[in-house]
Formats: C-alpha cells, sequence, structure tokens
C-alpha cells in the first residue's frame, strides 16, 4: 500500500468483502470522514441487472444469453445523483435507487457481474471517477482490480449467520417477508459465485486490512476503521 502523505491531495479508499457485511455503511461514514466522494460500485452493477431485468421483461424471456446483455451495454448509462445527505444510482438518468435493492435484482446482479464485458465496462468507469478526486470505493474488486494502488484498503467480514441476520433485518424493515433460512441460503451462494467467479473473484488484495465485524458494534468498528485511516500519513 502507498503511504498517503496528508500534503497530497487525493486519497483512495478501496474496501472489499462478501455481500451484506456493512461494507456500505462503513464506506459511507469513512467518505465524510475523509471529505471524499463515496463511491457504491455494487449499485452500478445492480443498475445494470435492473435494466437487463427489464429487458427481458420486455422480450418475455427469463433470462437473457451472455451475448444479448454484452450487446446492450452501449445502450445503458449508469451515473450518481445526489439526494440530499445520500447518493442514489441513476440508469440512464433516472433515479432507480429504489428499484435496486431486493433479493431478485441483487441475484441478477451477481449473475451479471460474470461476465468479463459488463466487469470491463463499469472497471473503466470506476476508475475515472478516482481520477480527479478523492473517493471511498466499495465493493469486491477494488483493492485487487480497480485500484491496485490504494491509499488504503481494508477487506471485510463476517460469519454468514450474522450477514444473513442483518439483510433479514434490513428487508423486513423494507416492508418485505423473508425467510431466513433462503436469506441464509441467498448469502452463501452469492458468496460461492463471488469467490469462485473467472473474472476477479473477490479475494483479499495481499496488501488489505482485515476488518471481521461479526462481534462489533458499529460504533467499535468505525473506531477500528477511523484509526486505520488516521494512521494514514
Ligand atoms: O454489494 P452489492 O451486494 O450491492 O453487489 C451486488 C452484486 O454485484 C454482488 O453480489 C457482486 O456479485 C457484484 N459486484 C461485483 N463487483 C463489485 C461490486 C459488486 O461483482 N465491485
Amino acid at each position: 500500500m502507498r503511504k498517503m502523505s496528508k500534503c497530497e491531495n487525493k486519497i483512495i479508499v478501496a474496501i472489499d468483502g462478501y455481500s451484506s457485511c456493512g461494507k456500505s455503511t462503513i464506506a459511507k461514514a469513512l467518505a465524510k470522514h475523509a471529505h471524499a466522494t463515496y463511491v457504491d460500485t455494487g449499485a452500478m452493477y445492480r443498475a445494470i441487472a435492473l435494466y437487463v431485468l427489464v429487458e427481458s421483461r420486455k422480450s418475455k424471456v427469463e433470462k437473457l444469453s451472455e451475448e444479448e446483455i454484452v450487446a446492450l451495454l452501449p445502450e445503458i448509462n449508469v451515473g450518481f445523483v445526489r439526494v440530499g445527505d445520500a447518493q442514489h444510482v441513476t440508469l440512464n438518468g433516472e433515479d432507480v435507487e429504489g428499484q435496486i435493492r431486493t433479493l431478485e435484482v441483487g441475484n441478477r446482479a451477481s449473475e451479471i457481474s460474470q461476465i468479463k464485458e459488463v466487469r470491463a465496462f463499469l472497471v473503466a468507469q470506476q476508475q475515472a471517477m478516482g481520477a480527479n478526486q478523492s473517493i471511498v470505493m466499495d465493493g469486491r474488486d477494488i483493492g485487487t482490480v480497480v485500484f491496485p494502488k490504494a491509499d488504503l484498503k481494508l477487506f471485510l467480514t463476517a460469519r454468514p449467520e450474522v450477514r444473513a441476520q442483518r439483510r433479514y433485518d434490513e428487508l423486513v424493515a423494507k416492508g418485505e417477508k423473508p425467510v431466513y433460512e433462503e436469506v441464509l441460503a441467498d448469502v452463501n451462494d452469492r458468496d460461492y459465485r463471488d469467490t469462485h467467479r473467472a473474472e476477479s473473484p473477490l479475494r483479499q488484495a495481499e496488501d488489505a486490512i482485515v476488518v471481521d465485524n461479526s462481534d462489533m458494534t458499529p460504533d467499535e468498528q468505525m473506531k477500528v476503521i477511523y484509526d486505520l485511516y488516521d494512521r494514514l500519513q
């Protein structure tokens, strides 16, 4: 990892890890602490998945082939828009934040993220976002592929049962009626797909710092992370 000097004005923090281990909450808080822009790359994969889902419904097929999905990429524009304090993902200019956080879109995102061309399409945009500004970016391949020279790399993890419970609670809070065993199976499936895919599988960068937050309170976890960031100089 590159040692950042406080007089340098741009800093890149890469946060990778398994699904539902609180990456986005941590990344958002750290971005605020660091006066940096937060980028949720999972939301970008989810936005493409949503587009693909809508197109497959229009064509009345259950799933589009890989070639069909790649052919759609030139008509897809993923971006972000600030809404108050939050950042929402946009799909061809439309705010789709409210449509991408479902199990269905999450599963499709995990599938389409295995396609090489989809990854190349989004990685190029993610690298461009970090070219001129400080960012805290979370995802699966940020420290390994998108920003291998990031100033700080964190790899977050938590036990699958703990992550499934958190995901279950989030879905209940949104008014959905999930079944815990299904949520746990989904967490395990997604872990398997994320770590076994041929293209940029989820893995810990050699110079990443591992944070297992299974038994940490949110405050304890943020203290650990702020301390790691504050030590960069
Ligand atoms: O982080 P989130 O659960 O929103 O991401 C949705 C899916 O997108 C993940 O399951 C993962 O397969 C994929 N993803 C990825 N690379 C990233 C971010 C997300 O493959 N950088």
